[in-house]
């Protein structure tokens, strides 16, 4: 698996500003692609995460539409098993279902994020994904 050390020479979308880490564990990088307004309500953005690095588990309302451009990671909904997601994979979040994306511990990942029906509600953040919760996926 290609460990995407020379990220920011090989990416599509600029890196961004590095996130607090309110709600991600690691190190993750926003570039916003389309700023949320009314006339769409789809803010887009292209995160991207150090290996290990995720999200908290989160919510979003209006869903969301994740387009892994680089990389390996991992996608869980709470409940359910771990997804291991590669680039030019494409996952689907239905609307208010509980879950994290991030890197997996030997590669980067970096996917756009979009965000649609933002008119429903800000992106509802959780509690971490603890070192148990996800070094369950890597045995
Ligand atoms: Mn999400």
């Amino acid at each position: 698996m290609d460990k995407l050390n020379n990220l920011s020479e090989r990416e599509l979308f600029p890196k961004g500003v590095k996130l607090p880490n309110d709600h991600f564990t690691g190190r993750a990088w926003l570039s916003m692609l389309v700023e949320d307004d009314r006339i769409f309500n789809c803010p887009i953005g292209n995160v991207s995460f150090e290996p290990s690095a995720r999200t908290n588990w989160h919510i979003h309302q209006g869903g969301q539409i994740l387009l892994v451009t680089a990389g390996k990671g991992y996608y869980q909904e709470k409940g359910k098993k771990v997804q291991v997601i590669h680039k030019g994979d494409v996952v689907k979040i239905p609307s208010s279902v509980n879950h994290w994306h991030g890197a997996s511990p030997d590669s980067w990942l970096v996917h756009i994020a979009i965000m649609p029906n933002s008119q429903k509600g800000p992106v509802e953040w959780l509690e971490p994904v603890t070192n148990e919760e996800y070094n369950v996926i890597s045995g």
